[in-house]
């Protein structure tokens, strides 16, 4: 096992690397004159409404939602205006309305949610005050498998080997690869745009940093050789946001079968961006071998997924939307990736993936 955690570790050099339908309120009514704004605070988790929650706006008057959630904020002049937002149990919220504009929901994150797990979680990226902010992916990702086993050793290309990784096998894949999209997404994104089998060509060395990759998520088999032998081990790499990430989970024929489908969903999780989470919070993410590991997607990724599918991408520590943002007209988002590849930075570059505990 000492062989292979070492081949393990150079191979992972770079990072080791059915979403709840909450009942919705009423629809909204629209804002009723030109110059005002009518929003609905709701739970982001289980879109409930919240009441008597305080909203204060750029010199406007603060007002307090009704017993629906519901507030007007009617300023004397057209605009983009700041808002925070604070309501006893919920994570003070600062964002920005357009006026005018349609009627929206705001929604606020509840203060029992792990926030310190979040950050850890999906806020992988550094803003300039050294605070976390939220990355996520804006399009429907595209999913290319490989049905031939690869050759991993180097960091930033694979080269495709001649066997065949068994078709059910690949099925399996995709279906786990599926409900953990739908998961990290908070439901945003049901489905892959399209799924892709790669064949081949035997042989072929392929640069996972080729901006040809951009906005496909890329999945395969590695060989992982110990010892110069192949010594039927196997590790799962899957190549999404801005860099390449690799299995760290090992699994192999006689080992639990668990192994497969952590490695397959944990670095999936790389691939759209997530980082590990390091509290007792129980998520595959977990890098906490003392509390959080998990096997499977927890209830934390699920809720997570909504949290970080509600927000834009640039999010900030605690709940604070990015400059230009708004809540009833966005910012105009067209698709693609928060920010183009090479300036992303995750900050944990040199892990490796945990192992699961024991065996
Ligand atoms: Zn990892």
């Amino acid at each position: 096992m000492r062989g292979v955690a070492a081949v393990l570790a150079g191979l992972l050099a770079s990072a080791c690397g059915g979403s709840p339908s909450s009942p919705s309120p009423a629809p909204l009514a629209p804002s009723p004159s030109s110059l005002s704004f009518t929003g609905r605070l709701v739970d982001v988790l289980d879109g409930k409404v919240v009441a008597a929650g305080t909203i204060t706006a750029d010199g406007l008057a603060s007002v307090v939602s009704d017993g629906g959630g519901t507030f007007t904020l009617t300023p004397a002049t057209a605009g983009s205006f700041q808002v925070t937002i604070a309501a006893p149990g919920y994570v003070e919220r600062r964002t920005a309305v357009a006026v005018p504009g349609s009627a929206a929901d705001v929604s606020l994150i509840p203060s029992s949610f792990s926030m310190e797990t979040f950050n850890q979680w999906g806020r992988t990226a550094w803003h300039p005050q050294g605070r976390h902010r939220a990355v996520r992916w804006r399009a429907v990702p595209r999913l290319v498998i490989y049905t031939r086993e690869l050759d991993c050793s180097h960091p930033t290309e694979i080269v495709i080997l001649s066997r065949q990784v068994p078709d059910a096998d690949v099925a399996e894949a995709i279906v786990q690869l599926r409900r953990a999209l739908e998961a990290f997404s908070g439901g945003t994104f049901p489905d892959f745009a399209d799924v892709t089998l790669e064949h081949g060509p035997v042989g072929e060395r392929r640069d996972l940093l080729d901006a040809r990759w951009d906005g496909v998520i890329t999945a395969g088999t590695c060989v992982v050789i110990a010892n110069g032998a192949d010594g039927g081990g196997r590790t799962y790499r899957v190549r999404g946001l801005y860099e390449p990430s690799a299995g760290g989970a090992y699994w192999k024929t006689g080992l639990l079968p668990q192994r497969r489908q952590l490695a397959q969903i944990h670095e999936f999780g790389h691939a759209l961006g997530l980082g590990h989470t390091y509290t007792t919070v129980p998520s595959i993410m977990s890098y906490n071998t003392f509390g959080g590991f998990s096997w499977d997607l927890t209830a934390f990724d699920r809720q997570a997924g909504r949290v970080l599918f509600s927000r834009p991408p640039g999010n900030i520590n605690p709940d604070e939307d990015p400059p230009g943002y708004t809540v009833n007209a966005g910012m105009g988002m067209t698709a693609g990736l928060l920010q183009p590849p090479g300036t992303f930075d995750r900050g944990r570059a040199g892990e490796m993936c945990p192992g699961p505990p024991g065996r």
